[in-house]
């Protein structure tokens, strides 16, 4: 231990200290709480996947070093699926880069394109890693705040536009949104992708719910809109999709000198992860649209379960049209800050869930909403839903 006076830990990441996440789930542990905080699936996704995985340990492929962009199968693959579902044409050699989840990706990118200095326009609340990211990159982050209105967290485009100055170098947008349940529309893309544009500004955009959509919700990738393309680092992930967080395997695809430049990070961060899993996930890639559809129809109940019995229970619900969390507003239950609420709910019902209030630099825009994530078996929700209503 240093005697020095300086604090060990760099001001870059002073303000961060351990995550929610751990404190909410030792809460869990201690009281034997359900835990619907962080969002992890309780089941494993597709058996063919999970044997897929063993074939490539077993026959020796991928237990070394795997290419520095990924395997070329699932570069393949994930270029594949970006021209099925979006007509998007990706050069697997050139524009396609597989990195340790979305989480490598979102800092490989922010490190490799943000100057110190350069301010960062990021919608809030906003998944944890990138105010970290932004952070260990120099930049300055500038929130732009989803707002209630009328049952769904919104963006104003007008205060979107009033963030952006002469230092912004980078957008970081994320659809369909965490925590919110937000799928940004068609209308209101066009509008950003106007306004990176007219202020040529780079995009990097989060899309790991791509699959996770509602109703009529549409997941329009950012780079399918007219002069994104060449600025918009799209951002992909296997673990959200196919229910295998664990492995951590992600991806990048995005113009030449973009995937470039990501690639220059990334390579010092991890250089290469998830060997095996690489082919795995190349092969989840091409399962047939009867798997997504699947998916999203089962998760759709899921969510109708969850929000139900939250509204039975009191609760304000914004019925996500995205994602596999539902944030809610517990000022009806006669709480007005979230934290007070979330410490007191495991001892009071049996449940764990998050204060949105951490995904805010404006804690108090965030005070009263709290997320609970339905990622899990109906009968787990089931047995939520009726702690909670007691
Ligand atoms: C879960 C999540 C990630 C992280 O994805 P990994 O592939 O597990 O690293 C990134 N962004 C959002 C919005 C998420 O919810």
């Amino acid at each position: 231990m240093t005697s020095s006076a300086r604090p060990l830990l760099n001001r870059r990441l002073a303000e961060f200290g351990t995550t929610i996440f751990a404190e909410m789930s030792a809460l869990a542990v201690r009281t034997g709480a359900i835990n619907l905080g962080q969002g992890f699936p309780d089941t494993d996704g597709p058996e063919q996947v999970r044997e897929a995985a063993v074939r490539a340990l077993r026959d020796g492929r991928g237990n070394q070093y795997p290419p520095g962009p990924g395997v070329p199968e699932l570069r393949t693959a994930i270029a594949g699926h970006q021209q099925r579902r979006y007509g998007l044409e990706f050069d697997p050699d050139t524009e396609v880069l597989v990195t340790a989840g979305a989480t490598e990706a979102i800092a490989a990118s922010l490190l490799a394109l943000v100057e110190p200095g350069d301010e960062v326009v990021a919608l809030e609340p906003y998944y944890d890693s990138y105010a970290a990211s932004i952070a260990l990159a120099g930049g300055t982050r500038v929130p732009v705040t989803l707002r209630p209105h009328e049952g769904a967290f919104r963006l104003d485009l007008d205060e979107l536009r009033d963030a952006i100055t002469p230092r912004t170098r980078l957008l970081l947008l994320n659809t369909p949104h965490n925590p919110t349940g937000t799928v940004l529309t068609r209308a209101e893309l066009t509008a950003v992708a106007e306004l990176a544009v007219e202020r040529d500004l780079l995009v990097v955009t989060d899309e790991v719910y791509e699959h996770l959509t509602y109703d009529d919700a549409e997941h329009v990738p950012l780079a399918t809109l007219p002069g994104m393309r060449g600025r918009t680092v799209t951002i992909g992930s296997s673990g959200k999709t196919f229910s295998f967080t664990g492995w951590k395997v992600g991806w990048v695809t995005s113009a030449p000198e973009l995937v470039t430049a990501v690639r220059s990070a990334k390579q010092f961060l991890t250089y290469v992860s998830a060997g095996p899993f690489q082919y795995a996930i190349a092969e989840a890639l091409a399962l047939p649209d009867s798997y997504f559809a699947d998916f999203r129809a089962s998760m759709t109940a899921k969510r109708d379960l969850l929000s139900a019995g939250l509204a039975d229970a009191g609760f304000t619900v914004f019925r996500p049209r995205g994602t596999y969390f539902v944030t809610t507003d517990v000022r009806p239950l006669g709480f007005d800050d979230g934290f007070a609420f979330c410490r007191a709910l495991p001892e009071r019902c049996g449940v764990v869930a998050i204060p949105n209030a951490v995904f805010y630099d404006d804690r108090a825009a965030g005070a009263p909403f709290v997320r609970f994530a339905f990622c899990k078996k109906d009968e787990v929700l089931s047995e939520a839903v009726t702690r909670l209503k007691a």
